[in-house]
């Protein structure tokens, strides 16, 4: 699950869904399933103790967080194929092997961007964060404005002056204080520049602080796309936003210090990895079809220590989802469907979604052969009988169809009481547009995640294997499983909402 998105970058990612194709046309035999039968299936063939094996290893340390693009995510990635082998599935990414391979396209600052105010030296994206990354060059006297206020402000010319104010005030009318510091960030910065300063100094104050020492290690690994993403172009030079962490308002607010910077941007691309493979349906015509699960199998890597631990292992998020659809292979492999099953682990899931917007772009089967998506995101956590199915709720209901079947597998497996909260286009967290049946869902896909939704835990070293709740997880893999099983045999694929269009 990505970190919330920026109404910014989303404005860029809004793009209307496509038209929604046309159903098929082609006649084909009927097959003896009804249209939500689960007669036949091998659910039998997923077990927990499987499940359990596989989630520890994968987000066991020796994974280091699986962090996209690292040859971390990349051992972690032969591991998955070496399972999916020894399960028998056939591979189906590039030239015969289980893996779809892709750039990543990276900008940053350089290792050699400096800065510094008076005697201290800093390491930009360590020590300090540039909230955006330019190219700057700038020497200027600092002039320490205290909170920025009228008053405060009446009494200094900022004009050609670096300017370093402390951030206060916290938001009154029940908006996030996430939000309304990076606002703040954004819109005062913006304002002092206007006003003549050639670089603005943000400090934090208590509040701040615990949201820079979340999002220093953010900021400090700079922007992540697919090459040609906006995102990652190298921005026009602009003025640099420096913040720091409370510790330095002691010495920062000292009159008579100069600030000096020389920043710069690199772009570079690396390679991240789909994993891809398939079960083969049993029906002539229908196996040219594909259920397709997906999920992702990257993290968040090592960041800066909580409590002594460094490594984000990534055990909800999503090595619930590897293993679950590591189960779900060993049952369509006992006893394959009508359709083929198709498996895609999505690689750079966290950096924004880029595997499966690439794998979405470049299918290694035809896109028009894809039934249906079920996505497997976070799914150990939270109370034992709660879940919550996205996608289910207009505007992102894009199939009621494929929504039915997976109510009716809900009933007639886990009977887990579902949350509808989430799915509503009115939650905060957007949690609909976070994970990787989205760029699918765009293209007109039935499209639809499975997940137990955010804890406490999420994006933090404490999201470990030892915290999953594997009776769930098993049931949650069980109801994926079912839904896919009754999707594969139904005579026709699922049918796709007219008109359908995400919104947000
Ligand atoms: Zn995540």
């Amino acid at each position: 699950m990505t970190l919330r998105l920026t109404p910014l970058l989303l404005a860029g990612l809004l793009l209307a869904a496509a038209p929604a194709a046309t159903a098929q046309k082609k006649n084909r035999k009927t097959t003896p399933s009804s249209t939500a039968s689960l007669a036949g299936n091998a659910e039998s063939a997923i077990k927990e103790a499987d499940i359990k094996r596989d989630l520890f290893a994968l987000a066991g340390d020796k994974y280091r967080g699986r962090e996209g693009g690292t040859l971390d995510e990349l051992r972690a990635s032969s591991w998955l194929a070496e399972q999916i082998r020894a399960i028998g599935l056939e591979p189906a990414g590039d030239d015969g092997t289980y893996f779809q391979w892709f750039n990543l396209q990276r900008t940053r600052l350089t290792p050699g961007s400096t800065l510094s105010i008076g005697s201290h030296r800093l390491r930009p994206g360590h020590d300090a964060v540039i909230t955006a990354p330019t190219n700057a060059r700038v020497t200027a006297p600092l002039v320490f404005v205290g909170t920025a206020t009228p008053a405060e402000l009446a009494k200094v010319d900022v004009k050609g002056k670096a300017v370093a104010l402390q951030i206060s005030g916290a938001p009154t009318d029940g908006i996030s204080y996430r939000r309304y510091l990076f606002g703040k960030l954004r819109d005062q910065a913006a304002e002092l520049t206007k006003a003549g300063a050639v670089a603005v100094v943000f400090i934090s104050d208590a509040p701040a602080q615990a949201v820079y020492d979340h999002w220093s290690h953010i900021f400090e690994r700079g922007r992540y796309g697919l090459p040609g993403d906006a995102n990652v172009k190298v921005p026009a030079e602009q003025t640099p936003v420096v913040w720091l962490p409370s510790s330095d308002l002691s010495w920062a607010r000292q009159a008579g210090q100069q600030f000096s910077t020389e920043l710069k941007v690199e772009t570079f691309a690396y390679p991240s990895v789909n994993i891809v493979a398939k079960q083969p349906g049993t029906d002539a015509q229908l196996k040219n079809e594909y259920v397709l699960f997906s999920t992702h199998q990257d993290h968040d890597g090592v960041r800066a220590a909580v409590a002594g631990d460094s490594i984000y292992n990534g055990a909800d998020d999503n090595a619930t989802g590897c293993a679950a659809l590591l189960a779900i292979m060993r049952a369509f492999k006992q006893q394959p469907a009508s359709r083929s099953a198709l498996f895609v682990y999505h690689g750079a899931e966290e950096r924004g979604l880029l595997g499966s917007r690439y794998f979405s772009d470049k299918p290694t089967v035809p896109r028009e052969s894809i039934v249906a998506v079920l996505n497997a995101e976070m799914m150990g956590r939270n109370a034992p009988d709660s879940a919550a199915l996205l996608g289910s709720t207009a505007p992102h209901l894009n199939s009621s169809d494929l929504v039915r079947t997976a109510l009716a597998a809900n009933q007639a497996g886990p009977q887990f009481k579902l949350d509808v909260e989430w799915d509503k286009a009115t939650h905060p967290e957007g949690w609909y547009f976070r994970s990787d049946h989205l760029p699918y869902a765009r293209l007109g896909i039935p499209a639809i995640m499975y997940t137990s939704l955010l804890h406490a835990d999420y994006h933090t070293p404490k999201d470990e294997p030892a915290r999953i709740d594997y009776a769930k997880l098993l049931r949650m893999t069980q109801w994926m499983y079912l839904t896919g099983w009754a999707v594969a045999n139904r005579p026709t694929p699922p049918a796709r909402e007219v008109g359908f269009k995400l919104e947000r």
